[in-house]
Parts: C-alpha cells; structure tokens; sequence
C-alpha cells in the first residue's frame, strides 16, 4: 500500500473504539468507515471544480455553485386566486344578503386603477376580478364568481359563505424578497428550475460537471455485437454503470472493454487519468487477479484494495491514478452485475456528488419486513425488495427471490435495496428494515 493512504485496519480500530462496537474484523472494513475516508480522501476534487454560468434550460440535474437569493417578491403584488368579486371585508359584519355595486375590472396584467381606488365606497362597492389580477388596495377578499347572484345593480351573495381575506395570494408568499430559495450545492430539479424563472433569472451558476471515464475488464467479456463464444458473456455492467451514471449528470468517456493483459490495462488507466476526474472499471479486483491489477494500479498511483465487510461487493479497489500534470480518483469495482450495482449505490454515488460539489444525501426509508433472513453478523447485506402496501396502507417490503449476485433480472425487478446492517444475524417477519433507491437518484 501506498504510504500516502493511511493505515485502514489502523483507521477501523479508531472508528470501533468511537462506535464502540467489538463485531468488526479488520481484515474486512466496514461501510461507513470506507465511506468516511473516501469522503476525505476525494475533497480535495470537491474543492478545486470549477464554476461556469449556464442558461437555466441546460441546469436540470446541475449543481448550484452559488445560492440563489431572491432578487424580488413572488407574487410580486397581492393577486386574485380566483375568477370573482374582490370586496372589502367591512361588509361580513353585515347580518343578512350582501348587495354590491360593480364599480370596475380588474384583469390579469393590468397595472392598478387609480381612478377606481378613489370611486371605491367600501361599503356599497366591488371589483369584478380575474385570477392573476392585482388585488385594488381597497379590497380584502374575493368571492369566487360562483357563489354570486348577478343581479341589474351588481352582485348579491350570503356572507356565510366567505371569509375575511380568502381567495386572495399574497405579495411574496412564495417567494420573499431577500430569501435563499435554494442553497449551494443544490442538484437542482425541475421543480427549480420553476423557481428559478419565477424571479427571471435566465442563466445560472453552477458548477462544472465532473467527468468518469468508464471500462469493462475481462478476456470474457464481449462488447454488443460481437460473436458470444461457450464461457464468454455480453457486457452488461457497461451499460448498468451508463445509465446509474449519466442519472448522476456527470460527463462520460466510454473506453470500451480492456483485455486481462497488464500492457493494456497500464494504457488505458493512464489515457482515462488524463481526461478524467474519476476512472470507474468493472471486474479483475476479486482475490488473485487483484494482485496483478494492483501491482499496475501502484506503478500508476495510490490505490488501496479493500475488503469490504459487505455482500455482495466484497473486493474493491480505491485511490488515484497519477499522470504528469493532474490525478482521477478510481474505483475498481467487483465484476459481479449486481455487486457493480450495490458498491456504485453504496459508495461510489455519495462520492460522486461530493466530487461534483453537491450536498445530496440519498434517502433512506423504512419498511415493514415481510417474511424472514439469516444473514452472518459482522457484514452489511444489501438485498432486493419488492413494496407493497397492506390494507392499512402500511409499507411492507418483502425480499426478492433470486438473490445470487450474478442475478441482474431481479435488480431490474426489485423496487429498492435493504440494508441489514453488520449487528444483525436474524430478520424476523414484522421488523422494521431501512430501504435505499436503485435505479433512480432520489
Ligand atoms: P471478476 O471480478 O473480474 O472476477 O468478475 C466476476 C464475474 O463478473 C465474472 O465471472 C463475470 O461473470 C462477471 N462480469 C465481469 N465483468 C462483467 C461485465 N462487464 N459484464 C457482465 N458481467 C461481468
Ligand atoms: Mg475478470
């Protein structure tokens, strides 16, 4: 190992006494302390990504390099919520049917009337009004047109029906003049973007999008279209890492499907340092190919290889390529189709995003386990789960049949991943069990 990656069973004996916890093996690192290092080993990446000003139709899934503070109040006037009569409230003291005279209109756009503010009697008088339409100073409430009797005079209806001030937005209800309506380091959603073109802001801040480059390794593996051959398999965690990554809105560099063979591997892991942030490879990590994978990696850089107290996803490697002038973080994830799909969910994801300069933690719910598992203690387990609701709409989740961790169908099947964390030996039927997203960025 390299000197510069600090001692991990020394960094797990820190983090048990802290956790107090005596179930760890060292030889076998936990999650979260994998995690935690990985945080701080890649900040430096996190920091130095710079920022550029986009239109705001490019931000969807972009991160927000500075907040954004409102530059005026939303709605910026007091306005109708419905199509009525605006009236003021004085007269809901009145015991019986209210008679209004129709003094003028108000339509969505117009700018106040003055001449209708000085005529306005507020006991005798109201505003036929449009939804959007500013609010006269001299009303209070809006009946909605069809609580209303239109009568030659004006309008009559039962003050029963209406409330002081309703059917009426108020100036800066949504947005405030001065807020930050959203932080730094916002993926920002299409919601935001909404938000965003309220207050007329066209083009945005944000920060560079980082750029993976990306590899399959393996004698095995066949690129699509090729010829598939007894013992030989289509690549398929190319494309699983495609699609979790391009959710992730990271730019990609695709470097195909690398041959067990040290000369071409020590190529391409210096041709993806050079025009990348982060190097994510599939395959040729587990217990002797990593040997060989590891002697180049070290020539190259600063890579541990860890064996993660996880299932599945077990060997795993981390660290940076170095090249003359800049370094990529690299994650060399297991070969397994499922196991490239929990280690990226588990870790590389959260590191990604920190990477890229977003504050995004993914959500965790919690379920109702339906049916029972066995699992050894010492080891986080991630198994798929399909949702259901019962009858009193409580969720249940109820693991997936096909577990194996070449098993990808029941990844395209299931609905979530469970964690049962490293403690639990038995999950009983009924047990409250923590579910994470898969497929999806939520
Ligand atoms: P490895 O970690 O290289 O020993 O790979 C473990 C297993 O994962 C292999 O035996 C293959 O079955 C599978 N595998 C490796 N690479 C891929 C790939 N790119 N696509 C699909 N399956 C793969
Ligand atoms: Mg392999």
């Amino acid at each position: 190992m390299n000197p510069s990656f600090p001692d991990t069973v020394k960094l797990q004996e820190k983090w048990q006494k802290q956790k107090g916890s005596d179930l760890f093996n060292p030889n076998a690192l936990q999650i979260d302390i994998a995690k935690e290092f990985m945080l701080s080993y890649t900040h430096q990446f996190r920091v130095n990504l710079g920022n550029e000003i986009i239109p705001l139709e490019e931000c969807l899934g972009r991160v927000l390099a500075s907040p954004i503070i409102a530059n005026m109040n939303v709605p910026s006037a007091n306005n109708s919520a419905m199509d009525g009569y605006a009236f003021s409230s004085i007269v809901l003291s009145y015991p019986s049917n209210i008679e209004l005279t129709i003094i003028g209109k108000q339509m969505a756009g117009q700018a106040t009337q003055q001449e209708l503010l000085q005529q306005f009697a507020p006991n005798l008088h109201c505003v036929r009004i449009m939804t959007g339409a500013v609010m006269p100073s001299c009303c209070d409430t809006v009946i909605p047109q069809e609580w209303v009797t239109v009568t030659p005079q004006g309008i009559t209806f039962d003050p029963l029906k209406i409330q002081v001030g309703e059917n009426l937005r108020l100036q800066g209800e949504d947005i405030r003049l001065g807020d930050e309506v959203l932080p730094l380091g916002r993926i920002l959603r299409p919601s935001d973007l909404g938000l965003i073109a309220s207050m007329g802001f066209a083009t945005v801040q944000v920060k560079k999008r980082l750029t993976v480059a990306y590899f399959s390794t393996g004698d095995e593996v066949i690129p699509l279209g090729g010829e598939i051959r007894e013992g030989a398999l289509f690549d398929s965690n190319r494309y699983t890492l495609l699609g979790m990554l391009t959710q992730l809105g990271v730019r990609l560099i695709d470097l195909g499907i690398v041959r067990d063979d040290p000369l071409a591997l020590r190529e391409v892991f210096s041709a993806a340092a050079n025009q990348a942030d982060a190097i994510i490879t599939s395959g040729g990590v587990s217990v002797g190919e990593a040997d060989f994978t590891k002697k180049i990696m070290q020539d190259l850089g600063d890579v541990a290889f860890w064996t993660l107290a996880i299932k599945p996803g077990r060997p795993m490697a981390f660290g940076k390529i170095n090249t003359s002038d800049s370094s990529a973080v690299l994650f060399g994830l297991p070969g397994n189709p499922v196991a490239v799909m929990v280690t990226f969910y588990q870790f590389v994801q959260d590191i990604l995003l920190h990477m890229s300069g977003a504050n995004h933690t993914p959500k965790v719910f919690r379920a109702k386990f339906d049916g029972t598992f066995s699992k050894k203690p010492g080891r986080t387990e991630f198994i798929r789960g399909i949702l259901h609701r019962d009858e009193s709409g409580d969720l249940w989740v109820k693991p997936h049949g096909h577990q194996g961790s070449g098993i990808l169908r029941s990844m395209s099947e299931a609905d979530c991943l469970i964690t049962l964390f490293a403690p639990q030996s038995q999950i009983f039927h009924g047990d409250q069990v923590d579910i994470s997203a898969i497929n999806c960025l939520i």
